[in-house]
């Protein structure tokens, strides 16, 4: 899978592209992760990529056409796969796991970070989807392409153990069960027993149990 991110900030992802399953999935073949200046694509001498808005108002708004020359040369040649390019956006869609699952299912995926007070409304027309990461305000998109770039990455298969995505959150509809590693007594603080116990079917058990009274707790919004 091809993920290409379009920035004015590259150079924020330098950090990104170290993290250890980006890395493993670069280095196993099964991501090209390719971070695309937007300003590359900007005319005039100035390579200017914002711009004051119309009708006035406070910031600067990312412009039409340097963003769309990238989009149409990130976009893939006719015969390739499935492909998706989205916006990320306040007004956007909220990401969910399900959203993930679709977009990991893509051959590549094209991610238009705005920056400033956003982006010009024209550019909307030209992307597949539009996406949010949650009711808040962002200064850039970047770091919601990391989000969704990351939550997808790990869903290409081979990237981490299969068991690993299995009993994930999210991924049957419950909340992960707790987890806990070694000493078993932490300063008075047990460990559950029957973590202990070596009973395989009793641990999935409580886990499952654990996971529905957790997400009904937590979540249960997800349960209905
Ligand atoms: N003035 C805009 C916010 C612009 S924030 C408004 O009020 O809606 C600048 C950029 O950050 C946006 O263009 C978008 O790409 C990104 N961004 C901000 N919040 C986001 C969110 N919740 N999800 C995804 N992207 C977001």
């Amino acid at each position: 899978m091809t993920i290409n991110i379009l920035t004015v900030c590259p150079e924020m992802f330098a950090g990104f592209e170290k993290d250890h399953v980006i890395e493993r999935a670069v280095g196993l073949g099964l991501l090209t992760l390719r971070i695309v200046d937007i300003r590359e694509y900007a005319d005039g001498c100035f390579r200017k990529v914002d711009d004051s808005p119309y009708g006035g108002g406070a910031g600067m708004i990312l412009r039409v056409q340097p963003v769309l020359d990238a989009i149409k040369a990130a976009r893939p040649a006719g015969s390739a796969g499935p492909s998706c390019t989205a916006a990320l956006t306040p007004a956007g869609e909220i990401f969910c796991q399900k959203t993930a699952n679709e977009f990991s299912r893509c051959d590549v995926l094209t991610l238009v970070c705005g920056h400033y007070e956003g982006m010009d409304h024209r550019i909307y027309a030209h992307v597949d989807r539009q996406i949010s990461i949650g009711d808040y305000v962002l200064s850039g998109g970047e770091p919601a392409a990391m989000v969704v770039a990351d939550s997808v990455t790990r869903l290409l298969p081979g990237v981490l153990k299969k068991d690993s995505l299995l009993e994930e959150s999210f991924s049957d509809g419950l909340l992960e069960y707790p987890q806990y590693t070694r000493p078993a007594d932490y300063e008075g603080e047990r460990v559950p027993e029957i973590l202990l116990s070596g009973n395989h079917e009793a641990i999935r058990r409580w886990r499952r149990e654990q996971a529905v009274a957790l997400t009904r707790q937590r979540r249960p919004d997800l349960l209905n």
